[in-house]
């Protein structure tokens, strides 16, 4: 059959906003629009793993070679991006136009706001894709409006935002004092810099998750929430070949995960993932080993090679010495197996989004360990908003100390307050999943956008 429409999607090349516009994408082809992913010729280079059913082509972010690691500086590589990037992502639509695949429309990236200006070269509609929470966005738009300063002034500082709970100071995003970060703050508010020459705002989120604040940010843009976007086969199952990701920077220990769980009891394992980027502290990471060890949890923690080195002396060792077989270190696996797994009690995460709605859509308990970014707010939101976690609270020094991180462990998997946790957990699973199955609150959106990309090709 052919295509109604064209969607070009462009996303900002970090494994966390490529899978959820990825997901989105396979969604929109089982809605019967052409996908096609403009993808940076250094990501594709590091992929471990790439067998998605959409088509994937090369555009250039000016470093070919290293990405974002051969840019002098975080300032460089997105000036540069902007460049080279427009040229390259010009080049693209006109090729596709040859080959008779005319683009109707772009989804990009709002790190990337100079799509919008392509769009408009060619005539296209344009969709912004936001890959954080609501709540967060909603906070880089007051920041953007000049309403909310950032950094706070005062340390126990409440903020009060429309569509918001109060907030203090230690829950809204961190990007705040070295220079560096000031120029990733600047991305993140420039996100807004454009948004009413667009047609769409898409959130990786889902209504009944965040309603007020959807409410409140759908008066001021035409916002559509369309996740969670975790693979089908996890939520409504309705595309039966959608399994995983299919895009993947690092090599997981599959095997080595799944036996290893398949031999621990129901609800018995800590699961213990910074994500992708978060580098910790090595006095952090000692008291996390120390904390889940003196846990008497069984664990399976996810560290990557480059933070491999900042384990105690002897961690490993001793972990594979000990009898019982407590843990299990690994430097990545496949999250949504290993949340999905019977043998999981809790997860211990830095709540980046990504692994956040996955929790949610899996059900998994989470202690909330966040370390930078959109990460508190969504720690915030966690514990207090959806209940679905404790926050373990750092002290003076911005460190986790390790009797805060068994204390939490044993909230989650053993008191009462746990149970309650549970419960609420099992709750937002089904609302996930309800969201994105047949006439869910996502599915009724990304359905309103097909069909307006139709109204428009
Ligand atoms: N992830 C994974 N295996 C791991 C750790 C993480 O597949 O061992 C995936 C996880 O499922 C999520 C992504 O990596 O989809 C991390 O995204 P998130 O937004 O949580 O954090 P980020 O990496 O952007 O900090």
């Amino acid at each position: 059959m052919s295509h109604k429409a064209h969607c070009l999607i462009l996303p900002y090349p970090i494994q966390g906003h490529i899978n959820p516009m990825l997901q989105f994408s396979k969604r929109l082809q089982s809605k019967n629009v052409k996908i096609t992913i403009a993808a940076t010729k250094f990501f594709l280079k590091t992929m471990q793993e790439l067998s998605t059913p959409v088509s994937i082509e090369a555009i250039s972010d000016g470093y070919d070679d290293g990405g974002i690691y051969q840019a002098e500086s975080f300032a460089a590589y997105i000036t540069r991006f902007k460049e080279v990037g427009s040229d390259t992502l010009s080049q693209l639509i006109e090729t596709l136009t040859t080959r008779g695949c005319a683009v109707n429309c772009i989804v990009y990236d709002p790190f990337l706001p100079w799509a919008v200006e392509v769009a408009k070269k060619y005539g296209l509609a344009s969709a912004a894709f936001f890959t954080q929470s609501c709540a967060v966005d909603n906070i880089y738009y007051h920041v953007h409006k000049g309403v909310l300063k950032l950094p706070p002034t005062e340390v126990d500082e409440e903020i009060s935002i429309p569509g918001l709970v109060t907030i203090e100071s230690s829950d809204v995003p961190s990007f705040v004092s070295t220079p560096e970060s000031a120029r990733a703050l600047e991305m993140l508010v420039n996100q807004f810099s454009n948004l009413e020459k667009i047609d769409w705002v898409l959130i990786n989120s889902f209504y009944e998750l965040e309603k007020e604040v959807t409410d409140w940010m759908s008066k001021v843009y035409p916002i559509k929430t369309i996740g969670p976007t975790i693979p089908s086969i996890y939520l409504d199952k309705r595309l039966p070949d959608d399994k995983e990701y299919g895009l993947s920077i690092f090599k997981p220990m599959t095997n080595e995960c799944l036996n290893w769980l398949n031999h621990q009891p129901i609800s018995s394992v800590v699961y213990v993932s910074f994500g992708s980027l978060t580098k910790l502290e090595p006095e952090q990471m000692e008291e996390l080993a120390w904390g889940l060890k003196n846990s008497n949890k069984n664990f399976l923690w996810v560290v990557r090679s480059t933070e491999e080195s900042k384990l105690p002396k002897n961690f490993l060792e001793e972990l594979k010495l000990a009898s019982e077989n407590k843990g299990l270190v690994v430097s990545w696996c496949p999250q949504l197996q290993v949340l999905e797994h019977k043998s999981i009690g809790c997860f211990l995460t830095h709540c980046g989004w990504n692994s956040t709605l996955e929790a949610i859509s899996l059900g998994v308990p989470m202690v909330a360990m966040p370390q930078w970014s959109d990460q508190p707010t969504n720690a915030k939101l966690v514990e207090d908003v959806w209940g679905m976690g404790v926050r373990a609270n750092q002290d003076e020094k911005g460190l986790v100390r390790r009797e805060v991180i068994e204390e939490c462990i044993k909230i989650v998997m053993e008191e009462e307050k746990g149970k309650m946790i549970k419960e609420n957990a099992k709750r937002w699973k089904e609302l996930a999943r309800n969201a994105v199955d047949e006439g869910g609150s996502s599915d009724r959106n990304i359905e309103e956008f097909v069909s307006k990309l139709l109204t428009i090709s």
